[in-house]
């Protein structure tokens, strides 16, 4: 006897791959059999009508995908939602699917204009849970799941999609009878995946191989017991018939030219309403307003990567362009997520953008949170950046001070009649402070730089373009080099602080006498570094080698090994680096002229230090404390190849500084120089060669001035 199931087919007569909106069809183009395709074809629809009433819709001539009638739309008792394409594509076969539902018997619903969704590619029902998986990422927009919920009545789950091959869910996701759900979980992030894992449990999971997804095994068409799918793997058909259903394999290598298999070629029509199911969805959203040179600088197109990268989508509500090169444009998006977690992920990163959240009438007060354990923040703290930051409080925007990367807020009513906002580390929390939470009432103010202000010293655009995108070619590395120079001389007239982070390489490559002269010269007005740097600048000054190397001819010297430990020795004598240079004991490099020149330098201790030097700060927490204190004020900070150190300082730094990072490593120089401002500037070199360039180029200046 036939289960009383119903499906919608379409004849391949017109079935080709004539373009291409998704991986499978590239390189296809005209490449399907169209004897095969309707073989294929036609042996699936036998399968089916074994098993169920197949219906057909008449194909149209250039509309070659409408075999496809899994995305026509999403059938549900009586009612369907219409699928509307996102691809121009398949649009034309809208009116024709409208048409046949209608003729049917079914009431047409439609989802508002420019919201993609792709039927039942995308929104599987799952009886047993009384639920609808719906998936976003590629294809449908995750705003189309909140009206499926209101229209249908049921809980919507979002899955985000996140391998385009499986760029529809039905790719990748198949709920079967009684329960369990075939799927793979790689085509998933892991928030969806853990949405799958909490409502099914293990043993009703069937997980597949990647050989076996991408035979599109769980593209299958489940019918009672019987499963009809394109492949599958021994392993998979053991595993299904333990579970006990029949496996059915029909082959589609012509369709899956084009990206769909069984499941694809057919809609069920016979979806039955589940007594108790309710509408609902965990989607939110929250609409903002972002301002500025939003094109020019990027930032647009930045935040709204941003915000699908991070698992929401976005719908532009008002864009207003400035039309001249220098006036600022405005646009008000509606950001939605899948959950509140999500979404206030998404906000926090789109904050530290600029954008503010909502109208400014509308922005409410900074949420705040007290303090219940000391150095524990409430649970949901608002994590600092290296931006500017002003939160709302009474009503008013409050700059908080002591502007870092990875700390909270902390307000306080008591100190002043206005409220006072602080930016503190976990650690200094006290029980009863009042810290920020959530995303509500806090905007970062950004410099939103117009294409005219992204040059330096009033270098052309061009020319600095690629030091503000972070990395530098060999080839701009001497004119990156002077304009650096040119920034140093003017801090240096004005009597300005450059700070310096240095890694021991700066001795190793003989760029220690750089370095020192630059502090002789006053370019210089803090060091910050670690043990190391210390050790061989002074096993340089006294010895001649750097760890045992000879210097001068860069051959190992006899015993050279234990030099850095000498240089130790000598300075533990005299009590300290200062001390050394008083008592005559160190007589050159780094840190000598730090000492003559009344230069501060902090060096912080790491586990790998040797003595460590009596100067060496071995306590982190007032290693951290004293490198803060000395950046106070700095206006250029150069780290010289020292990643750990350099990244410590980075953190401590509030945007604005402009930092200056040389190293080999191009990972480290982006990860130090890609801090999202023009400030920044990494160079990709050797430190030798970048330090004697820097000096060269001073001297030159210098002449030149004089000149
Ligand atoms: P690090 O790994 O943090 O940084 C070294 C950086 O230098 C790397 O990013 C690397 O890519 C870069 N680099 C290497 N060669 C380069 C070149 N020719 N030009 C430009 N960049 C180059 O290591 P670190 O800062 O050297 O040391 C980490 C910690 O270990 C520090 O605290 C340091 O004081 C300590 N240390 C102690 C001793 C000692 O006590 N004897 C010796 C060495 C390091």
């Amino acid at each position: 006897m036939k289960a009383p199931d119903r499906y919608l087919m379409c004849p391949p007569e017109f079935y080709q791959v004539d373009y291409v909106i998704n991986p499978w069809m590239e390189g296809n183009v005209d490449r399907a059999s169209a004897t095969l395709a309707a073989e294929q074809w036609r042996g699936l629809h036998e399968i089916l009508a074994g098993e169920a009433t197949v219906e057909l819709i008449t194909p149209r001539p250039g509309l070659p995908d409408m075999v496809f009638t899994a995305n026509s739309g999403l059938v549900l008792g009586q009612d369907v939602i219409l699928g509307r394409f996102l691809h121009r594509e398949r649009r034309d076969e809208e009116p024709h699917f409208r048409n046949w539902f209608q003729q049917h018997g079914f009431r047409v619903h439609e989802l508002p204009k420019d919201l993609p969704f792709e039927g039942a590619g995308d929104a599987l029902f799952d009886p047993v849970r009384r639920l609808l998986w719906a998936g976003y990422g590629f294809r449908t927009e995750l705003d189309a799941h909140t009206t499926l919920a209101t229209l249908l009545g049921i809980e919507v789950v979002s899955l985000r999609l996140i391998d385009k091959r499986f760029y529809h869910l039905d790719t990748c996701f198949c709920p079967l009878e009684r329960g369990y759900v075939l799927y793979y979980p790689p085509a998933f992030d892991s928030r969806s995946n853990n949405q799958i894992e909490r409502r099914v449990p293990a043993n009703r999971r069937v997980i597949l191989e990647e050989a076996d997804a991408i035979h599109f095994a769980a593209n299958g068409v489940n019918i009672g017991d019987a499963v009809v799918l394109h492949r599958a793997g021994e392993a998979l058909k053991l595993r299904l018939a333990a579970a006990g259903f029949r496996v059915f394999e029909s082959s589609l290598t012509e369709f899956i030219k084009a990206g769909g298999a069984a499941k694809c070629l057919t809609l069920r029509l016979s979806e039955q309403r589940t007594t108790g199911a309710q509408a609902r969805t965990d989607i939110v959203s929250r609409v903002l307003n972002l301002e500025g040179h939003l094109l020019d600088s990027g930032i647009l197109d930045r935040a709204l990567e941003l915000t699908v990268q991070g698992g929401g989508s976005f719908q532009i509500l008002n864009f207003q362009l400035g039309k001249q090169r220098q006036s600022i444009s405005r646009a008000e998006i509606r950001v939605s997520a899948p959950d509140t977690e999500v979404l206030e992920n998404v906000l926090g990163q789109l904050i530290e953008l600029g954008a503010s959240t909502g109208a400014p009438q509308q922005i409410g007060d900074a949420r705040l949170e007290s303090v219940i354990i000391n150095g524990v923040a409430p649970e949901d703290f608002y994590v600092t950046t290296i931006y500017p930051t002003e939160v709302r409080i009474g009503g008013l925007w409050v700059r908080a001070t002591g502007q870092r990367m990875d700390g909270c807020i902390v307000v306080d009513f008591q100190q002043s009649v206005h409220p006072v906002a602080r930016i503190r580390l976990l650690r200094d929390l006290r029980i009863g402070e009042q810290v920020v939470v959530g995303v509500e009432g806090i905007q970062t103010l950004r410099k939103s730089e117009s294409r005219d202000d992204r040059g330096v010293g009033g270098a052309p655009a061009a020319e600095f373009a690629f030091m503000g995108a972070g990395v530098s070619s060999e080839r701009k590395i001497e004119l990156v080099v002077n304009q650096i120079a040119w920034e140093l001389e003017r801090i240096r007239e004005r009597r300005g602080k450059v700070v310096v982070v240095a890694g021991p390489v700066v001795v190793h490559t003989g760029a220690g006498e750089h370095l020192a002269a630059l502090i002789r010269a006053g370019y210089v007005q803090v060091v910050l570094a670690g043990n190391g740097v210390a050790v061989h600048d002074i096993e340089q000054s006294l010895l001649g080698t750097s760890l045992g190397v000879d210097m001068s001819r860069g051959s190992p010297v006899q015993g050279g090994h234990r030099h850095h430990l000498r240089a130790i020795n000598t300075i533990r004598r005299c009590g300290s680096i200062a001390a050394a240079v008083q008592q005559g004991a160190l007589k050159g490099g780094i840190f000598y002229e730090c000492v003559r020149a009344g230069v501060p330098f902090a060096l912080a201790a790491s586990i790998r230090d040797d003595g460590p030097l009596p100067d060496t700060l071995t306590d982190m927490i007032e290693a951290q404390r004293t490198y803060a204190r000395l950046l106070e004020g700095a206006e250029m900070i150069l780290m010289l190849s020292s990643m750990l150190h350099s990244i410590g300082v980075g953190n401590m730094t509030p945007a604005g500084v402009k930092l200056v990072c040389v190293d080999i490593n191009p990972a480290v120089v982006t990860k130090l120089a890609d801090r999202g401002s023009i400030e920044s500037v990494g160079i990709v070199t050797d430190v030798g060669l970048f330090l004697s360039l820097l000096v060269r180029q001073i001297h030159a200046q210098s002449a030149s001035n004089v000149a």
